[in-house]
C-alpha cells in the first residue's frame, strides 16, 4: 500500500492571514511532509502544488485535483 499524507496548503506568497483559500493536498510519501515541516523545505502535492507545509490540514477541504489523482491510482482517501 502506498503511504501518503494530506497536508494543508500554506500561503507562502501572501501574509493577510486569511484562510479562505486554504486546502488540504495529498503528498507522497507521507514522510516528506514531516521532513518539510521540520526542515522548512517545500514539498510537492499530487496536483503539482509546491509549498512549505506548516499546519495540520484536518479542518480544510481536500484539493479535488489531488483527490482525483489519488482515486485514479486506487488509493484510499482519508476521511475526517
Ligand atoms: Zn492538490
Amino acid at each position: 500500500m502506498t503511504q501518503f499524507e494530506t497536508i494543508l496548503e500554506s500561503k507562502v506568497d501572501l501574509s493577510d492571514g486569511e484562510d479562505r483559500d486554504r486546502m488540504s493536498h495529498i503528498v507522497v510519501p507521507a514522510s516528506a511532509v514531516a521532513e518539510a515541516i521540520v526542515m522548512g523545505t517545500p514539498c510537492t502535492a499530487l496536483c503539482g502544488k509546491t509549498w512549505v507545509p506548516t499546519r495540520d490540514p484536518k479542518k480544510y477541504p481536500l484539493c479535488l485535483t489531488c483527490k482525483e489523482i489519488a482515486e485514479s491510482k486506487g488509493w484510499r482517501i482519508p476521511t475526517s
